[in-house]
């Protein structure tokens, strides 16, 4: 069903990695994951040394245990735990592009030591604490504060919609300072410091998302990420994430559409498959389209980063372009399913429930147009 063979321009090697990463989930997720979605749980820590053993933690970083793996062997990886579903790819995203990225690209040489290991072999998970309940977009207004008493820090805040928040080890935290904006290294247990599930979410059910409170918590001098003070600290582990959604929009929507396929190959009406109308080949002709150059402006991306480097704006367009037509995919393929189209049996509404958190998480549509928007005008259009 690729026609354009994407794939093909992939190593050996590349394709080697989406086999193994493939043949996990056909596995290890696919059999449970709408009961994870339905229930609203992710067995974070029964998957995690899994994920580990695989490789897919930290998978790009170098060195302390991780696989040190080119940008679009990860971006693979991505892209196959994303048809599985979004709240796998998130916890790896957050687990290794968010959390230990800020260790590896800002932390002492003793916090990597402590904690790069344990979370590259999911012995440990780590969170990333950026957004809080009214600052989501403008992360750079943030409320949260980090004052030094003699030595100690002492933080004071809330964090809100934090991946892995309740069963991480480690939640990277990134608080006002005099100085500008710095990321902590809080440990799950410190006094002070609390994270509490969000429930009655209708999207990344199989996925845990938290509020982090920080009430007074006292940390010693060395739990601050030394190498980096400024917005630029979280936005630069941001703009690696987003990497990994760019790729993985197009494995939730190659589900979709997979399904589609599937399904209008063999449901009938009107005394045919309903995949011999028009309207329906239509729809997934487009589909291919959309799924085709997704695909390609992955691969693409990829590519640059593995060369000459990336822009952010580069990724602000990819991930703007990807998600949406995802999204796109997965509405049009719902249309075909009828109404097995609204149930957990297929995986389409579950994908595109979850495509909506996609769309807004790791910047907004609108903050990536935005971005877009300056790249092209030189005007910045934020406020
Ligand atoms: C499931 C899930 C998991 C998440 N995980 C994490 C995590 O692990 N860590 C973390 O730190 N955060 C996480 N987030 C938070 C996410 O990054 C934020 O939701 C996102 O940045 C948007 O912030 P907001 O929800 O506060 O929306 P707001 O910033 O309040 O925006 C609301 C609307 O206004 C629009 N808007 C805002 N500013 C402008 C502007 N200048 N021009 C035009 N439109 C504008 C937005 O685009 C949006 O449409 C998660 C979110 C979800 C849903």
């Amino acid at each position: 069903m690729d026609v354009l063979r994407v794939d093909d321009q992939l190593t050996d090697e590349e394709r080697m990695i989406r086999d193994t990463v493939r043949a996990f989930t056909a596995e290890r997720v696919a059999p449970h994951v709408a009961g994870w979605f339905e229930e609203g749980t992710f067995p974070a820590r029964e998957l995690a040394p899994e994920l580990g053993k695989l490789g897919l933690l930290g998978m790009h970083l170098e060195g302390y245990g991780c696989a040190g793996a080119s940008a679009v062997a990860y971006g693979v990886a991505c892209r196959e735990l994303e048809a599985a579903d979004s709240g796998l790819r998130s916890f790896v995203s957050v687990q290794g592009s968010l959390a230990m990225a800020a260790i590896h690209r800002y932390g002492s040489e003793a916090q990597k030591n402590e904690w790069l290991p344990r979370m590259a072999a999911g012995e440990a998970i780590g969170c990333f604490g950026l957004t809080e309940p009214d600052r989501g977009s403008d992360p750079g207004d943030m409320r949260t504060r980090a004052r030094r008493d003699g030595s100690d820090w002492i933080l004071t805040g809330a964090k809100m919609w934090i991946t892995n928040g309740s069963v991480a080890d480690v939640a990277v935290v990134w608080a006002r300072t005099d100085e500008g904006v710095r990321g902590f290294l809080v440990p799950a247990g410190t006094p002070g410091f609390t994270a509490s599930d969000i429930h009655r979410k209708l999207s990344l059910r199989a996925s845990v998302t938290s509020e982090l409170v920080l009430d007074d918590v006292r940390l010693p001098a060395d739990a601050v990420l030394p190498d980096v003070t400024g917005l630029k600290g979280p936005l630069g582990c941001l703009s690696e994430a987003r990497y990994g959604i760019l790729w993985g929009a197009v494995g939730a929507g190659r589900s979709c559409y997979e399904a589609a396929v599937e399904y209008a190959r063999t449901r009938e009406q009107f005394g045919r498959p309903i995949g011999g109308f028009q309207l329906t080949q239509e729809k997934l002709a487009w589909m291919e389209v959309a799924l085709g150059q997704a695909g390609l402006v992955a691969l693409h991306v990829g590519r640059l980063k593995d060369g000459s480097g990336v822009t952010p704006q580069q990724v602000s367009f990819g991930k703007l372009a990807n998600v949406r037509a995802a999204l796109d995919v997965a509405r049009q393929a719902r249309t075909i399913l009828g109404a097995n189209g609204i149930t957990l049996e297929y995986p389409v509404l579950r994908h595109m429930n979850n495509l909506e958190s996609v769309l807004t998480y790791e910047g907004t549509q609108e903050i990536h147009t935005l971005v877009l928007g300056q790249a092209i005008t030189g005007i910045a259009a934020y406020r």
